[in-house]
């Protein structure tokens, strides 16, 4: 059916238990391996299967419907065979709205950023923020990234997506030097999917898109997480060593959060680490609350980065990493994300005493 799809036809057949026989015999002849130019070579197949009810008008639909539970054979790590069942359908079908939807919502640019300040913690002071990407849906409304930045990231929308993201920060910047003139130290920080650094045109594409927006690339961070770093090491330190020529900072997200980059952090040039917010929300009075965020920030230290707390939601927390010497925070404690216009204005107007006011109230 097609390159690697095959079809089986079977009509002499009065049980399901019989079809599943023949899978799994097909499975067991597929498990050995081939020899090919002195090679062995093994190959994976995944089945699925559709009982012939009467209610099936055309062959297609059965086909369409054992093609649906193949897929779901090839999802599950248990099972290599699996029979079509009603709900797979609907499935499907939303999956296959899902995908039609995002390919209209990137043409007719329904993706926003919202902007989260990120605070000096010494100065109480706004020196950055981080861009977070919003699909503002016509008919579901406003969908947070957990929703579909996996979806985009396993069904190769996420490059796209990240272009229009890094065009939108990049403008957003323009707009708000023309309109009130950046402090040098302001940066927006976005984030950038592992697929994102890998594409071989990443460089060029960023420099087009800072001088298209015609800013300085010192405002522009770029947010990569462990995950990203580590399994492509070769590739991704060459591109950060690019970026830092080009003056553009990287930050390492979600650090400490098991893939620990703590062997290759040394030779690359990262100029900042973000606290994962699950270190940051277990914060209380106690030392033992306190766990790797002070290795945390003695690692950026030594290292001569920068370090960001992730998710600071109330004030103990805040003094806590105020004690450790915590430069940077981010979190709900200061403010959610905001729309571009709001979060410039929040420039406008003293951040501390609006804030610390607002907290005594
Ligand atoms: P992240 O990069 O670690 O971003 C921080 C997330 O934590 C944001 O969620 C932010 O709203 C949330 N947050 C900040 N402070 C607090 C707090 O005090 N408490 C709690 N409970 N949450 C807080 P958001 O915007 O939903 O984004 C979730 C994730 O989606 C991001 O995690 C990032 O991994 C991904 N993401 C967001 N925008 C983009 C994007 O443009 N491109 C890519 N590739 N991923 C993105
Ligand atoms: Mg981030
Ligand atoms: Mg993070």
């Amino acid at each position: 059916f097609g390159g690697d799809e095959f079809a089986l036809l079977i009509t002499e057949v009065d049980s399901k238990a019989a079809v599943v026989n023949i899978a799994e015999n097909i499975l067991q002849v597929l498990a050995q391996p081939f020899l090919l130019a002195g090679h062995d070579i093994f190959v994976n197949a995944s089945i699925g299967m559709v009982w012939g009810e009467a209610n099936y008008v055309a062959a297609e639909h059965l086909l369409r419907d054992a093609d649906v539970a193949m897929y779901k054979a090839k999802d599950c790590t248990r099972h290599q065979y699996r029979w079509f069942e009603s709900d797979m359908h609907s499935d499907a079908v939303q999956l296959l709205e899902l995908e039609t939807d995002f390919r209209l919502a990137l043409d007719r640019r329904e993706f926003e950023l919202y902007y989260q300040p990120i605070v000096d913690l010494e100065r109480m002071k706004i020196t950055g923020f981080e861009a977070l990407v919003r699909w503002q849906h016509p008919s579901k409304g406003l969908i947070f990234p957990n929703d579909f930045i996996g979806f985009a990231e396993d069904n190769g929308f996420i490059v796209e997506l990240g272009t229009q993201v890094l065009e939108m920060a990049c403008a957003h910047l323009a707009d708000w030097d023309r309109v009130a003139g950046l402090d040098p130290e302001l940066s927006v920080s976005v984030n950038i999917a592992p697929d994102q650094l890998l594409q071989p045109n990443i460089l060029s594409q960023v420099e087009y898109i800072i001088e298209t927006a015609g800013i300085s690339s010192r405002h522009l961070r770029l947010e990569l997480t462990e995950r990203s770093i580590i399994s492509n090491g070769k590739v991704v330190n060459e591109v950060l060593h690019a970026l830092r020529q080009r003056n553009i900072r990287v930050s390492i997200d979600d650090f400490g959060t098991g893939y620990s980059a703590l062997s290759c952090l040394h030779t690359l040039p990262v100029s900042c680490l973000k606290v994962d917010r699950s270190f940051v929300q277990p914060i209380t009075h106690g030392s033992t609350s306190l766990c790797i965020v002070p290795l945390s920030i003695n690692i950026a230290e030594t290292m001569r980065m920068d370090v960001i707390a992730e998710g600071i939601e109330n004030m103990t927390q805040l003094r806590q990493l105020q004690k450790l010497g915590c430069k940077y925070g981010q979190g709900f404690l200061f403010q959610k994300a905001l729309p571009a216009d709001e979060a410039l204005s929040l420039l406008s107007r003293p951040f501390f005493s609006d804030w610390s006011m607002s907290r005594s109230a």
